[in-house]
C-alpha cells in the first residue's frame, strides 16, 4: 500500500499531538487553518479514535478513500466508504476509523461555533471493536 498517495490529498505527518486519543497510527495533514478548520486524516488498519464528543459546534466527515467506521453512542457502526458523508452534531459522543483489513482517509470539517471544544472519552471496547463485520 502507498500510503503516501492513499488520497487525493497529501498524508501529512504522523498524528503525534492527538497520538493519546487514538488506537494505532493516524496521520494528520490540515488542509485548512485559516477561518475553517480542516484536516486529512488517515488511518492505518484496524486505527480508530476514542470515542469522543465535539462540543458546541460538531463536525463533517467527508471520506476519500478506503473503508471505516462511524459509530455513534447506542447505535450500530455504520460502514464508510469513499464519497460519504457523515455530519455528526454537537453533543454526539461517537467514534471514527479504519475497518480491521484496510487504510482508511476522510476530510473533517470542523463546524465553527462559539466556545466550541473537543472532550475526549475512552477508548473504543477491543471486543466490540473486534465483533464489527
Ligand atoms: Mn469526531
Amino acid at each position: 500500500m502507498d500510503k503516501e498517495n492513499f488520497s487525493i490529498f497529501p498524508l501529512g505527518e504522523k498524528n503525534d499531538a492527538f497520538a493519546q486519543y487514538f488506537v494505532g497510527q493516524s496521520y494528520l495533514n490540515m488542509l485548512s487553518q485559516d477561518r475553517l478548520f480542516v484536516g486529512n486524516v488517515t488511518f492505518e488498519p484496524g486505527c480508530r479514535n476514542n470515542w469522543h464528543i465535539h462540543h458546541k459546534g460538531g463536525q463533517i466527515l467527508l471520506c476519500t478513500a478506503g473503508r471505516g467506521y462511524y459509530q455513534s453512542w447506542g447505535e450500530a457502526a455504520r460502514e464508510l466508504h469513499p464519497g460519504d458523508i457523515v455530519n455528526i452534531p454537537p453533543e454526539v459522543k461517537h467514534w471514527h476509523g479504519a475497518v480491521k483489513d484496510s487504510w482508511f482517509a476522510h476530510v473533517a470539517i470542523e463546524v465553527p461555533a462559539e466556545g466550541s471544544s473537543n472532550e475526549w472519552l475512552e477508548p473504543v471496547e477491543e471486543a466490540d471493536y473486534n465483533k464489527l463485520p
